[in-house]
């Protein structure tokens, strides 16, 4: 992609790749992309997160999989992200009267997910993709309009408008993708946002002691019927909880003494452990959850060839901890259809498609479903019950 600063013509570049979005999956597509050879132009709308820290509001930390390790893997990167990681063998239930129970993930209990910091995966894969020939950053650029026929793309910056063209562009921009905005214009392009009634919202338990204060080897759940919370051991010895609670119940509580008076009751343990409990509610803003689902990920112009990838082209709940793991997954299958098309990038992003899409749907639903059984089921006698019987 070229960049052509504020006045001047737009000049067609010669066969390259622009990524719009430096987020996990954006970053991992440039790695892949890069060691195949192309020369790839990375746009991000943020500043650079090495200079400016985490954006706040954005969850703090996520669990990788396996399915996510072997993308990392593949870059070489595995052992580097697995080193600040916090292996979770297992989930520990509060009950509201304050008794644990753990449950592991595997019947021998050796197989974990991983809690991850997202700032400092970010941070890795974007120092990969820096290292990299043929790879280029632009930050603070906020791709605003997209000619798929052309490959010509608009950018705001603090300068005013960049112009840049690329032949390939792949929007890895997120779930309110810029670039599915753009593609939505077309004519039986079809998208389905479907937002849930829930929001989150994220909270601290600080170490204690210089120690964790909740067992660091377990993600650990307070299922409460309607809703619930979980939270995921930090390095520094933290633990980052996040409340998925109905929107209306998120709100309701909107004095420091509604706030003390409903942990109190519903997360004793956890109350107790949140000494800014009140402030931290009040300040920390409330996300969203929404499953995106559009068709097709992939449009062919005239001169250009735009892809969707990672949440912008199906964006999930959290409750399986798997949307960042199947973003990977879809930077895996894209370069293996690269391979085996000889890089013809219409041909690969087809066949990407074809095989991603499915995927990306089964588990959009699965992820739904296990929100019931994270903040209900899991606490239930017959589940407990089964579980037992499972691992027997
Ligand atoms: P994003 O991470 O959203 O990155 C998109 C990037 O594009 C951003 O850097 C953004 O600034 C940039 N951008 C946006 N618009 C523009 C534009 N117009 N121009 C240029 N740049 C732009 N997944 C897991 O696997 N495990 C978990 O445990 C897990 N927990 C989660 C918990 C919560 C509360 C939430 C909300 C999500 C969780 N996820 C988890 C999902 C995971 O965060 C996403 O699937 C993952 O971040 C998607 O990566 P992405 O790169 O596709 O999009």
């Amino acid at each position: 992609a070229a960049d052509v600063p504020p006045g001047a013509p737009a000049e067609t570049a010669p066969a390259e790749v622009a990524v719009v979005g430096a987020g996990l999956v954006g970053c991992l597509t440039a790695c892949f992309l890069a060691r195949r050879g192309h020369a790839v132009t990375l746009y991000e709308r943020r500043p650079d997160p090495r200079e400016a820290g985490a954006e706040r509001g954005r969850s703090i930390n996520l669990a990788i999989s396996e399915r996510g390790l072997d993308a990392l893997r593949r870059v070489g990167l595995d052992e580097t992200v697995l080193k600040a990681a916090l292996p979770m063998p297992g989930r520990m239930m509060h009950a509201a009267d304050g008794t644990l129970s753990f449950q592991p993930y595997s019947a021998d209990g050796r197989r974990a997910i991983n809690s991850i910091s997202r700032s400092a995966l970010n941070r890795t894969l974007l120092e990969a993709v820096d290292a990299l020939p043929g790879t280029r950053l632009r930050f603070r650029h906020r791709l605003s309009a997209l000619d798929p026929d052309t490959g010509a793309m608009e950018f705001a910056t603090h300068g005013g408008t960049v112009t840049a063209v690329s032949p390939v562009i792949l929007g890895a921009d997120g779930a309110g993708s810029a670039v599915r905005a753009q593609l939505q214009t077309r004519p039986g392009f079809d998208l389905h946002q479907e937002y849930l009634d829930y929001g989150y919202k994220e909270l601290t338990i600080p170490a204690r002691g210089g120690d964790f204060a909740l067992d660091p080897g377990a993600l650990h759940i307070w299922p409460r019927g309607r809703s619930m919370m979980i939270a995921l051991p930090n390095p520094d010895r933290s633990f980052t909880c996040t409340l998925f609670w109905p929107h209306r119940q998120l709100t309701a509580l909107d004095t420091p003494e509604k706030v003390t008076a409903h942990f109190a009751e519903h997360y004793p343990d956890a109350r107790a452990l949140i000494p800014d409990l009140a402030a931290d509610y009040a300040l920390n803003p409330i996300g969203h959850l929404v499953t995106v689902r559009c068709a097709p990920w992939t449009v062919r112009g005239r001169a250009a060839m735009v892809g969707l990838i990672g949440d912008a082209a199906h964006a999930i709940v959290p409750f399986y901890g798997q949307g960042a793991n199947c973003g990977f997954e879809d930077c895996v299958e894209l370069d293996r259809c690269l391979a085996e098309t000889g890089d013809d990038y219409a041909a690969a992003l087809a066949l990407y498609e074809s095989r991603r899409k499915v995927n990306a749907d089964t588990i959009a639903r699965l992820a739904l479903d296990n929100f019931v059984e994270m903040r209900d089921k899991v606490a239930s006698r017959a589940f407990l019950a089964r579980k037992r019987a499972e691992h027997a």
